[in-house]
């Protein structure tokens, strides 16, 4: 806001000087405020990003500034081509503020970033499933010996058995057919801490429908329906079992609820940030040049909230098995976006009774970690460390 008013003042202020003193070599188009196009507020960078050594990674700062202007970027005197400048600058902490200076004509202007060092990154994948309520009511009501005769869990193991993968289940409290979590019984607590380290539960939302149940939804009532979700997962399957939230239902929230989110636990949301119908979507709200950007990269830090926004890279049940590895595969030619996986599907499709049954859905799984396996990605939480790998700190 401060940023904008500044602007216009300055552009006023730049029209009547170049009124007044005619200068031969201006350019066409307003007066711009110097700017830092790369790297974007909020980028989270890795070793893929520049040079990563010893000391620090080192990166390249560019952006624009009136042309002749003298431009530093923290402190050093940066190249000038045109109303372009760049500058390498060296990342040496988690967190590093990013300030460009210019000098001239026009006074003296700043632009700062933010953005974030992911020291210790490595390429690795998480898979997240959404919407999970059946395999709860299932289990409630078959009264199995063990959580594994349930032929999803029993699935779902069989993956990671054969790859090691870790799967967060986000649910719901409710089936809106009268089952609800507090139905869910305690005695498979003890088998449910014992496969913790790879299978746990996270708050998705109250139930299926409405859609986009957050959406304008205020900020208590999305807490109170987390707090009731994980309030049942603790007591039927131990604190182990539990992950702060990683996907909200449809991935709408206000911007108000972040914060809030974040101080109930929450380090990363994942979000599909496409365009539908010309509006950015599934996006939790953020704004246009953020969604744009989230569109094109693994992740970005919203500094306000603590929340590091995550790209859903594939959805297994919108991706018939031929399109998984062509999905995936160019993903990893792209520096933006070859780092992290972020897998996802949604449980309904695993059923036989649900309209829109897929029969394959566990060989779209197998496909996806299969490939991600065998390109070297590692299974993570997200809520684990920074983004699911060691913390920077
Ligand atoms: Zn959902």
């Amino acid at each position: 806001m401060k940023r904008k008013t500044t602007r216009r003042n300055l552009l006023k202020a730049g029209v009547a000087a170049a009124a007044l003193t005619r200068p031969a070599s201006t350019s066409a188009g307003a007066f711009q405020s110097v700017t830092i196009e790369k790297p974007f507020h909020g980028a989270v960078l890795n070793a893929r990003h520049g040079k990563q050594g010893e000391t620090g990674l080192k990166i390249t700062v560019s952006g624009r500034a009136p042309m002749r202007d003298l431009v530093t970027v923290n402190g050093s005197s940066a190249r000038r081509a045109g109303t372009e400048f760049t500058s390498n600058i060296t990342l040496t902490e988690k967190e590093t503020e990013i300030a460009a200076i210019s000098q001239g004509r026009f006074g003296r202007h700043e632009h700062r970033v933010r953005v974030i060092w992911d020291k210790h990154s490595e390429p690795r994948y998480r898979f997240s499933i959404d919407d999970n309520s059946f395999f709860l009511r299932d289990i409630a009501t078959k009264k199995y010996s063990s959580l594994f005769d349930c032929f999803y869990l029993k699935g779902l193991r069989e993956l990671h058995m054969k790859y090691g993968t870790k799967f967060v289940l986000n649910i719901y409290y409710t089936t809106e057919d009268g089952f609800e979590l507090p139905q869910f019984p305690g005695r498979y607590k003890s088998e449910w801490r014992d496969n913790s380290n790879w299978l746990k539960l996270a708050f998705h939302a109250y139930a299926n429908e409405p859609a986009r149940p957050y959406q304008y939804a205020s900020a208590s009532k999305l807490i109170g329906d987390l707090k009731k979700v994980a309030e049942h997962i603790v007591r039927f399957a131990g604190e182990q079992t539990y992950s702060p939230p990683t996907v909200i239902h449809w991935g709408m929230v206000q911007p108000a609820a972040l914060k809030p989110l974040y101080d109930n636990g929450v380090r990363v949301l994942s979000g599909y940030f496409r365009r539908s119908g010309g509006v950015w979507d599934v996006n939790y709200l953020v704004d246009e040049a953020r969604s744009e950007y989230m569109s094109r990269h693994d992740a970005m830090m919203d500094f306000d909230s603590g929340i590091v926004f995550s790209k859903v890279d594939i959805v297994c049940n919108s991706t018939p098995i031929e399109r998984i590895v062509p999905t995936l595969e160019p993903l990893t030619r792209d520096p933006n976006q070859a780092e992290i996986m972020d897998i996802f599907t949604h449980e309904q499709y695993f059923w036989p009774f649900y309209s829109t049954y897929i029969p394959d859905h566990f060989q779209r799984l197998d496909t996806a970690i299969r490939w991600a396996t065998e390109r070297g990605y590692k299974p993570v939480f997200f809520h684990e460390g920074f983004l699911g790998g060691p913390d920077a700190t």
